[in-house]
């Protein structure tokens, strides 16, 4: 009997025999990356339009071949040899919540288009309140993404304690915010987005630690007043990207009260520190926080992409996005916590409260702990071998999985160093067998490491640092 292309599409038995196939190869890919036999890549280099000419003359219509293809055609996360890019290597059982959030599209924004992923959203956001020291009054929510994350925050921020309703009636004087210069870019961008402009932006230089110089903070503010400026917000990093250094929450917090600013805490990175033991004192002052952005997809074992956005009173968090100025919870008598795109910038979102109730579910905090932990101490430890090196040189001692460290050059030319570190981490990624990134500070060109695999070990980083000591003496 002829079929129709639509039945084909929607046919369930297809669609569990491609399923198995792919489980089976992702499956296959995840013992190859975990256990990689020599000269097994993290990725295969290509020219962007060399990849493109690739797409554009592949030809094969077979769904399995499709992904098999796509699979060898991508980084891979999961290899030991992977220290680059902030994002997780995501336990396997979250790709299968992904899955199964796919087909149901439930599309979140109001309770009856997601009832079951709601309510577990409730109770994970809270149990993470809970964590961060909040009290029972605090609520969060899943967004997506910690730039969406921030810059939600910071409208929230500039509704509680802007002296005006800009929401409503546009701006009448200048606001700003005060952050660190080492603070992610999505905060500027967040600021300029909100239209507060360069001038509301207030830039709080770092310390040699490149932690915001917080003896800075009265001088910063006195003179931001003097500008006519009406600081509303202050965001401390936990910690900043480039260097993976947490700013002194606790200082920034008496300084927020004091002035009677909202302080939020950008912890996208490392928020999930709170599940540590061992290193959660670099969170402390976090309960203080206004709201606190925490990315699942970075520390916590996740796939891409999924935020908590979490505030110490959730009453506030009705009122970001609310037409009218009172609070919506005491309007209504009754909290509709469950109506999502109320407090959310986005309408549809993914079910991504899945992925953290089935990792806290069926492992509990431990895992969390284990995972955070455990990477901590390898960027602690891969500091301490780089130190042992005396051609190398660290940017900073790591707080954090996050190392930056140079290649110095016998006669100390900055020029020269910097052009050589560019060099070595382009060789490195056109090589594929380490993926690592880079980052100018002060003026100096930098590799950087984020240790994401908690199965990358001291050989691999020993074996690192040979590669890019041998590179270094072939460019020089
Ligand atoms: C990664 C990161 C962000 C951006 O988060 P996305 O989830 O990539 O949008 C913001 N702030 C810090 C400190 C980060 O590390």
């Amino acid at each position: 009997m002829a079929t129709s292309v639509l039945e084909n599409v929607y046919d369930p038995e297809a669609f569990r025999k491609l399923g198995h196939e792919l489980v089976d190869s992702l499956a296959d890919h995840l013992s190859a990356c975990l256990a990689p036999s020599e000269g097994q890549k993290v990725m295969d280099w290509q020219l962007p339009e060399d990849e493109l000419a690739f797409w554009h003359a592949f030809d094969s219509k077979e769904p399995t071949e499709i992904f098999n293809t796509v699979l060898q055609r991508c980084i891979h996360t999961h290899h030991p040899k992977y220290i680059g890019h902030q994002v997780s290597a995501p336990a396997p059982i979250t790709s299968l919540s992904a899955m199964l959030s796919a087909l149901l599209n439930n599309g979140m924004a109001v309770y009856e288009m997601g009832k079951a992923p709601s309510a577990l959203e409730r109770v994970i956001t809270d149990k993470l309140c809970e964590k961060l020291g909040y009290s029972p009054d605090a609520r969060g929510f899943l967004t997506s993404g910690g730039t969406l994350a921030n810059l939600t925050a910071l409208l929230t921020a500039r509704r509680e304690k802007a002296p005006e309703n800009v929401w409503e009636a546009g701006y009448s004087q200048k606001l700003g915010i005060m952050v660190s210069e080492e603070a992610h870019y999505c905060v500027d961008r967040a600021a300029r987005i909100m239209g507060l402009g360069s001038e509301g932006i207030i830039k709080i230089p770092s310390t040699v630690d490149f932690v915001m110089d917080t003896s800075l903070l009265d001088t910063y503010m006195q003179k931001a007043k003097a500008q006519g400026i009406y600081v509303f917000a202050i965001v401390g990093s936990a910690p900043s990207t480039s260097t993976g250094m947490y700013d002194d929450l606790e200082t920034i917090a008496s300084f927020a009260q004091k002035h009677k600013l909202w302080f939020h805490v950008d912890g996208a990175h490392g928020g999930a520190a709170i599940f540590s033991p061992k290193y959660k004192n670099t969170l402390k002052g976090i309960d203080q926080a206004d709201s606190v952005v925490i990315d699942g997809h970075k520390m916590m074992l996740m796939p891409a992409i999924t935020t908590a956005l979490l505030y110490k009173n959730g009453n506030t968090s009705y009122t970001t996005f609310s037409q009218k100025a009172d609070y919506l919870l005491l309007q209504s008598q009754e909290e509709d916590w469950y109506n999502k795109a109320k407090r959310t910038f986005e309408c549809t979102k993914l079910m991504m409260s899945l992925h953290w109730y089935m990792l806290w579910q069926t492992e509990g905090e431990t895992l969390f702990d284990d995972f955070v932990t455990t990477l901590y101490d390898k960027g602690i430890q891969f500091a301490k071998t780089v130190q042992q090196r005396a051609s190398f040189e660290l940017a900073v001692s790591p707080m954090s999985n996050i190392v930056c460290f140079r290649l110095k050059l016998a006669s100390g030319k900055l020029e020269q160093e910097n052009a050589l570190n560019l060099n070595i981490r382009q060789q490195l990624l056109e090589d594929g067998d380490f993926y690592i990134v880079q980052t100018k500070l002060r003026g100096k060109q930098y590799l950087r490491v984020t240790l994401m695999n908690p199965f990358t070990t001291e050989t691999i980083l020993e074996q690192l640092l040979d590669r890019i000591e041998e590179i270094g003496r072939s460019l020089v």
